[in-house]
C-alpha cells in the first residue's frame, strides 16, 4: 500500500470572500466601490451617490482628487486582453472608479442639491450591504435600534479643518459629541482649499461639502491659531478631548547653496498664496524641483499665474514664459500620477528627469539666475529605499529667475509648547501614538491625518480622522463600537454582465 498523504482543507470564510473585493479593501474608508459602480450601470444614480457617501463625508471632493488606491487594486487591471486570434496583448486597465464617483456625486451630492436635502437622503438611506462600521448608515441604524448609544454631548476640540479634522468632526457629531474645529486660515478645509489648485478642486464644491458637515452640528472657527490666539493648555482644560489634525503644511528645504534669499519659495507656500489671492513675487522663468503631484500642482498653477499676469499687464513680459520641472526620478519612476505628467507636458511644462539640484545660482544683486544640477544615476536601492547615486561630472544648468521647492512637507508643532510637553515625540516633530487608537502619551489628546501617518493620500487622512473620532468616543463613554456582520447568500437569478463587457475599454477622463 502506498504512503498516505494527509491534506488540510480550509473552507474559505467570509473574510476570504471580503478580501477578494480588492477595491473595497484598498480604499482606506472601505467604500463599496463595486456597489456604486453596479448601481450606476443599472441607472440607479442617486443610490450610487448614497453608497459612495456612506463611509466618506468628503465623497464629492474625493470624486475629484482622490488618489484612488481602489483603482490601483482593481482586478479588472489583471484581466488579459487578447487579439482576434486569442493571443495575449496586454493586461487591461482598472475601472475608472474615481471618475464614476464624481459622476454619481454630480447627480446626488451637495454640488447639485441643498445641504438639508443631501443630509435627509443620507440619513434615510438603508444600504443592502454596509461596508463596515465606517458606514454612516450603519451607525445611524444601530443608534435607532438602540445598539449604539450616542455620547452625552461632550465638547471635543479639533485643531485643523483639513480632511482628517473634517472627517473626525463629522463622525463625532454623528456619535453624539459636540465638535469644535479650530482653523488658523481664514477659510476651512486646510490644504484642500489652499494646497489643491482650484482648476482641480473648485472652491464652491469644497464649501458645499463642508456645509453638509456643519449642518450636522459641527462648529468651525476660522482664523484662530492654536499656540497664538489660545493655547493647547486652554483646549485641554475647556474640552473633554482634543484631536490634533494640523497636517504637514511646512515646505521642506534642501539646504542648497543659494537657497536662502528672494524668489526661492516652498511649493505649498506658493499654492497657499495663490489660493488666498495674494500671489508671491515670481518671475517669468520658473524652476520647480520635485516629481510628485504637489510639484505638478505647483508647476501648473505657476503656468496659469504667469499667463494671467502677462495678459493683465499687456505684454509686460514679451516672449513665452517658461516653467521647468526637475525631478530626481526617471519618467517611469516619477511619483506623480501619469495623467498629471501627460497634462503637464501638454500644457508646456519643460520636464527634466534624472537630475538632482546642486546649487541655486545668484547674481551680484542676489537675484536668482539659475539652478545647477548633477545627473542622478539611481534613486532607490534594490530594497526600494531612497538612496540616490549621482554622477558629479555630468551637470546641467537651468536658467531661471524663481525656484519653487516641492520636495515634501513637514508638520509645525509649535502649538505643543504650551500644554503639550507631555506629548512624547518619537522623532522631532512627530508625536508618538498608539497605532490602534491614535492616542498620544497625553491623556485625552489624539492625533489624526499627516501627523499620525506622514504624508499620505487625502482619503488616508479621512480614514484616520474617523478612527480618531471612534477612539475619542470610546475614551469618553467607556463603550466600544462593535462591528456586527451578517452573512446572507442572496441568489440573483437575473444577474448578468453587460453585453461585450470584456471588450469595453477604459475611457480617458479629463481632470
Ligand atoms: S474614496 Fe478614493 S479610494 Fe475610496 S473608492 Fe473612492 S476613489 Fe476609491
Amino acid at each position: 500500500m502506498g504512503n498516505r498523504v494527509r491534506l488540510t482543507v480550509e473552507v474559505p470564510g467570509e473574510r476570504y470572500h471580503r478580501e477578494l473585493i480588492s477595491c473595497q479593501v484598498a480604499c482606506p474608508v472601505h467604500t463599496d466601490a463595486r456597489g456604486y459602480v453596479r448601481a450606476l450601470a443599472a441607472g440607479r444614480f442617486e443610490e450610487a451617490y448614497l453608497i459612495a457617501r456612506g463611509p466618506n463625508p468628503l465623497a464629492s471632493i474625493c470624486g475629484r482628487v482622490c488618489g484612488a488606491p481602489c483603482e490601483a487594486a482593481c482586478r479588472r487591471a489583471r484581466v488579459p486582453r487578447v487579439d482576434a486570434d486569442g493571443r495575449f496583448v496586454a493586461e487591461d486597465r482598472p475601472i475608472s472608479i474615481r471618475a464614476l464617483k464624481r459622476f454619481a456625486c454630480e447627480i446626488g451630492g451637495p454640488e447639485v442639491r441643498p445641504t438639508e436635502e443631501v443630509l435627509d437622503a443620507v440619513r434615510q438611506y438603508v444600504p443592502q450591504v454596509s461596508a463596515d462600521a465606517e458606514e454612516m448608515a450603519a451607525l445611524l441604524r444601530a443608534s435607532v435600534k438602540g445598539a449604539f448609544q450616542p455620547a452625552a454631548g461632550e465638547p471635543v476640540a479639533i485643531v485643523g479643518s483639513g480632511p482628517a479634522g473634517l472627517a473626525a468632526a463629522h463622525d463625532l457629531a454623528l456619535m453624539g459629541l459636540r465638535p469644535v474645529v479650530f482653523e488658523m486660515e481664514p477659510i476651512p478645509a486646510g490644504m484642500l482649499a489652499l494646497g489643491v489648485p482650484s482648476y482641480r478642486l473648485p472652491r464652491e464644491l469644497i464649501a458645499r461639502e463642508v456645509a453638509v458637515i456643519e449642518a450636522l452640528g459641527v462648529e468651525i472657527r476660522c482664523g484662530v491659531t492654536v499656540g497664538k490666539d489660545l493655547t493647547l493648555a486652554d483646549l485641554r482644560q475647556q474640552y473633554a478631548a482634543v484631536i490634533l489634525a494640523v497636517g504637514a503644511k511646512a515646505s521642506r528645504g534642501l539646504g542648497l547653496p543659494g537657497e536662502r534669499g528672494p524668489r526661492v519659495y516652498g511649493g505649498v507656500d506658493l499654492l497657499r498664496s495663490v489660493a488666498l489671492g495674494s500671489p508671491l513675487d515670481i518671475g517669468s522663468e520658473v524652476a520647480v524641483i520635485g516629481g510628485g503631484n504637489v510639484a505638478y500642482d505647483v508647476a501648473r498653477t505657476v503656468l496659469r499665474q504667469i499667463a494671467y499676469d502677462t495678459a493683465r499687464t499687456a505684454a509686460r513680459l514679451p516672449g513665452a514664459a517658461k516653467v521647468h520641472l526637475a525631478s530626481l526620478e526617471t519618467l517611469e519612476e516619477m511619483p506623480a500620477d501619469t495623467l498629471e505628467i501627460i497634462e503637464g507636458d501638454e500644457e508646456g511644462i519643460l520636464r527634466h528627469n534624472g537630475w538632482g539640484p546642486l546649487e541655486i545660482e545668484r547674481d551680484e544683486t542676489g537675484g536668482v539666475r539659475g539652478v545647477r544640477f548633477r545627473k542622478c544615476l539611481r534613486v532607490y536601492d534594490h530594497e526600494r529605499r531612497f538612496a540616490p547615486v549621482f554622477d558629479d561630472q555630468a551637470q546641467e544648468r537651468i536658467p531661471c529667475d524663481t525656484v519653487l521647492l516641492s520636495v515634501g512637507q513637514a508638520p509645525d508643532l509649535q502649538l505643543l509648547e504650551v500644554g503639550g510637553l507631555d506629548i512624547e515625540q518619537f522623532r522631532p516633530g512627530w508625536p508618538k501614538i498608539e497605532p490602534e487608537t491614535l492616542a498620544t502619551t497625553a491623556k485625552g489628546v489624539f492625533i489624526a491625518g499627516d501627523l499620525a501617518h506622514g504624508a499620505k493620500l487625502l482619503i488616508d487622512a479621512v480614514a484616520s480622522g474617523k478612527k480618531a473620532a471612534r477612539s475619542v468616543y470610546e475614551h469618553l463613554t467607556g463603550r466600544k463600537i462593535a462591528i456586527e456582520a451578517t452573512t446572507a447568500h442572496l441568489p440573483l437569478p437575473r444577474y448578468r454582465r453587460e453585453l461585450g463587457y470584456e471588450a469595453i475599454r477604459r475611457v480617458a477622463v479629463p481632470v
